[in-house]
């Protein structure tokens, strides 16, 4: 049967600054077995190119086009929606390009959308003016509402939380687009050229990737390498197809069953010790429930 996978990068094939073991090896198999694949990312900062060599310098080897981001899918999806518009846009490079590549002009008056993305540099002044564009007609569009984001020293505010200020100043929702929404989930699929039934999503956060995956009708697996512990399953009224406690389990059933789909129950004899966990953060505390939030929202 035809196989392939999109992945999810924090928590799964990374951790701050660190590749979670197994992590360089899984991809390898994947290129090996010339599996199709993307690494799928809510972070709309980079771009493609800056994703392949940052997983480049933690030794996971991808091309570019491995890569897509919320950025893109939601570039796309205007593109589609008014093609040749205009945006207004609070966010960095990697979603400034996007919107580029697809057909599109920066403006900073009388826009058609207000394209949040995630970022360091924004300031009131730009939140302002962003509200007064909402207020005059231009449509809210956020690239994904994770409310925070994992940093090597803790979480960081994430897009969903600047959106949330423009949303609770202008009384307008915004329209998301990232994970674990079906339009970029469904984009990275058909980019991949997959039929849902050959497709499945891993990641480690049960309100975006695996969710994303339920709703779409793919597989899912989930790896406990990041914000997710066995013990929160139990939360939840939808559970993942497979649980490994990281994608080192996966390359290795890769290298026993290479033919067999990942999610398929003879591929899933767990094969690393339970031992040194490499999570990135817990989803118990505040910060889950701030995910969890978010997920109801754009579920
Ligand atoms: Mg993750």
């Amino acid at each position: 049967m035809r196989h392939g996978y999109l992945i999810d990068m924090d928590g799964v094939l990374y951790c701050g600054e660190r590749a979670v073991p197994g992590a360089p090896a899984f991809i390898r198999e994947l290129r090996t077995l010339r599996l199709p694949f993307c690494v799928l990312t809510n972070n709309s900062q980079r771009t493609r190119r800056d994703v392949a060599a940052r997983l480049g310098r933690l030794g996971i080897e991808i091309d570019e086009e491995h890569v897509f981001t919320c950025a893109m899918a939601t570039a796309r999806f205007l593109a589609r929606q008014k093609p040749g518009g205009t945006a207004f846009v609070i966010g960095e490079g990697g979603l400034l390009t996007a919107l580029h590549q697809n057909g599109y002009t920066i403006v900073d008056r009388d826009p058609d959308y207000v394209v949040v993305g995630e970022g360091r540099t924004f300031n009131m002044e730009l939140i302002e003016a962003a509200v007064r564009m909402i207020m005059r007609g231009a449509k809210l569009i956020a690239t994904n509402l994770d409310p925070n984001c994992p940093t090597a020293h803790g979480i960081r505010p994430g897009c969903g939380a600047i959106t949330a200020m423009l949303e609770a100043a202008s009384g307008v929702r915004a329209f998301s687009v990232g994970k674990p929404s079906p339009i970029m989930m469904r984009a990275a699929r058909k980019e991949l050229g997959l039929r849902t039934e050959e497709t499945a999503v891993i990641g480690d956060t049960m309100e975006t990737d695996i969710l994303g995956g339920v709703q779409l009708g793919y597989h899912t697996i989930l790896v406990l390498s990041g914000s997710t512990r066995q013990h929160h399953l139990a939360r939840y009224a939808y559970a993942p197809d497979r649980v490994a406690e990281s994608v080192a389990d996966l390359a290795a059933a890769l290298e026993r069953h290479p033919t067999l789909p990942l999610w398929k129950p003879s591929n899933n004899s767990r094969t690393t010790p339970h031992t040194s966990r490499t999570a990135c953060g817990d989803s118990s505390g505040k910060s889950g429930r701030l995910k969890q939030r978010a997920a109801n929202r754009s579920a």
